[in-house]
C-alpha cells in the first residue's frame, strides 16, 4: 500500500504509541487531585507545557493550552479572542482559504454582529501583505491567516502579516499552523497565538494546542472545573501531552532530514507527473514540499482516486474534512482556477515515512490508472 494522505492524518510513530503506553502506566493521577498522584501528574503536565514552549523558543512569551487539536484550538482562539475583546473593537479579519474549523467560526461571529473581512489570494493561494495592510484599521481586534495550507501546500509570508498587523495596537495575530508545525519555518516569537493537531506530525489524534503570548484571555467555550487556566475546562490526558510534548521535540529534532527527504519526493514526483495533456499543478513551486496538488484536465477526480484506493494507494480529493459537503475546492476556485480544475483536484501529501520507491510506483500506477479511466 502507497499512503500519500498525510495531510489528512498520519500514522502514529512507533515511538509516540510505546511513550504514551508507558505514561499511561506510570503517571495515573488527575492532575487535578490534590494528593500524591495527582501532584505527580500535575508535574508531569507542567513538563510538558515548558518542553513544548521552550521547543517553540516561546517559554518566556508564551502559554500553552492542552486540547483536543486544531478545531478546538481555532475555535477558541477566534470566538474566545472576539467574545474577550469585543469592547475593543469588533472587526476581524481572515483568508477566504481557510480550513473549515477557522471559516465556520468566523461565519458564527458574522451571525453574531461581528464584521469579518476575507482577504483574497493570488493564483498562487497565499495571501498578499498589501491587501491585509488595506483591510486592517483602529477597530480591528483579530486577523486569522493560516501558515501553510492544507489542500495546496501554499506558505504564507506569517512575519510580514504579523508585523502588519501590530501596527495596530489592538490586533492580535492567529495562525493555523496544523500543516506546518516541524515542516516549514514559522516566526513563532511573532505569533500572538497559533494552533496546532498533534496527528499531523505522527502524534496522537485527538490531541493538540493553543498556544498563546500569556497576556491574552479568552472568553472559554466550555464551563467545568476551570482547569488550563479557566480557559479549557476538562480534564487533561497527562500522557497524551507528555506524547505530544515528544512528537514536537522530534519533529523539531529532525526538521532538516525529514525536509530533505520529502522534498526529493516531491521533486521526483512533479517531475514525472508532468503531463500537460492530463493534469495542471496548483501547489506553487515554494509550497512546502509536503503537499503536491493537482488538477486532472481531462478525467473526473473521484474516479481516479477509487481507482488508485483499489490498488491501495491512497491520495486525498478536495481536503478530507469537506469532502461531505460541496465536491468543490474553495480554495482553488479562491485561486481562480477554473470549475473543471477545482471539482477534479487530487493532493498528494507526504511524511518522512514515505519512500522514493513509493513515488516512482505511484506515477506507473496513476499512469495506468489514468489510461484505464475514460475521459470526463
Ligand atoms: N486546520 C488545518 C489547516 C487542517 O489541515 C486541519 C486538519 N485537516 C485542521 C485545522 C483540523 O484539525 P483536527 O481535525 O485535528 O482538529
Amino acid at each position: 500500500m502507497i499512503y500519500f494522505d498525510n495531510a489528512a492524518t498520519t500514522a502514529p510513530l512507533e515511538e509516540a504509541i510505546s511513550f504514551y503506553l508507558k505514561a499511561i502506566a506510570d503517571f495515573p493521577g488527575n492532575p487535578s487531585s490534590t494528593h500524591g498522584l495527582g501532584r505527580q501528574a500535575d508535574r508531569q503536565l507542567e513538563k510538558a507545557r515548558k518542553d513544548i514552549l521552550e521547543t517553540f523558543g516561546l517559554a518566556k512569551t508564551h502559554s500553552l493550552i492542552f486540547n483536543s487539536g486544531a478545531t478546538e484550538g481555532n475555535n477558541l482562539a477566534i470566538k474566545g479572542i472576539a467574545h474577550f475583546y469585543k469592547n475593543r473593537g469588533t472587526k476581524l479579519i481572515t483568508s477566504s482559504v481557510e480550513h473549515p474549523s477557522v471559516t465556520e467560526a468566523f461565519k458564527e461571529l458574522e451571525r453574531e454582529g461581528f464584521e469579518v473581512t476575507y482577504l483574497p489570494v493570488n493564483e498562487e493561494g497565499k495571501v498578499e501583505p498589501a491587501s491585509l495592510e488595506k483591510a486592517l484599521d483602529k477597530d480591528t481586534i483579530l486577523v486569522s491567516i493560516m501558515g501553510v495550507n492544507n489542500e495546496t501546500g501554499s506558505i504564507n509570508d506569517l512575519s510580514a502579516l504579523a508585523d502588519l498587523t501590530h501596527k495596530f495596537p489592538k490586533a492580535l495575530f492567529h495562525s493555523d499552523l496544523t500543516q506546518a508545525i516541524g515542516k516549514v519555518k514559522v516566526p513563532y516569537s511573532k505569533l500572538d497565538l497559533f494552533t496546532y493537531s498533534s496527528h499531523k506530525i505522527g502524534g496522537l489524534r485527538s490531541d493538540g494546542a493553543l498556544v498563546y503570548l500569556s497576556k491574552i484571555k479568552f472568553a472559554p467555550i466550555n464551563d467545568g472545573g476551570g482547569q488550563e487556566f479557566g480557559f479549557r475546562s476538562g480534564t487533561i490526558n497527562v500522557p497524551a501531552a507528555l506524547t505530544q510534548a515528544y512528537v514536537v521535540k522530534e519533529a523539531f529534532k529532525n526538521y532538516e532530514s525529514n525536509l530533505k527527504h520529502v522534498e526529493e519526493i516531491s521533486k521526483y514526483l512533479r517531475q514525472n507527473l508532468n503531463i500537460p495533456s492530463e493534469i495542471r499543478f496548483n501547489s506553487p513551486l515554494d509550497a512546502s514540499p509536503y503537499v503536491l496538488n493537482f488538477s486532472l484536465i481531462n478525467k473526473k477526480a473521484s474516479v481516479v482516486l477509487e481507482a488508485l484506493s483499489e490498488r491501495e494507494i491512497y491520495v486525498s480529493s478536495v481536503s478530507a474534512c469537506s469532502s461531505k459537503g460541496e465536491p468543490i475546492s474553495g480554495v482553488l476556485t479562491a485561486m481562480h482556477r477554473s470549475e473543471g480544475d477545482a471539482r477534479n483536484s487530487l493532493r498528494l501529501s507526504f511524511s518522512k515515512r514515505n519512500t522514493l520507491e513509493e513515488a516512482e510506483a505511484f506515477v506507473k500506477a496513476f499512469k495506468e490508472v489514468l489510461e484505464g479511466v475514460i475521459n470526463r
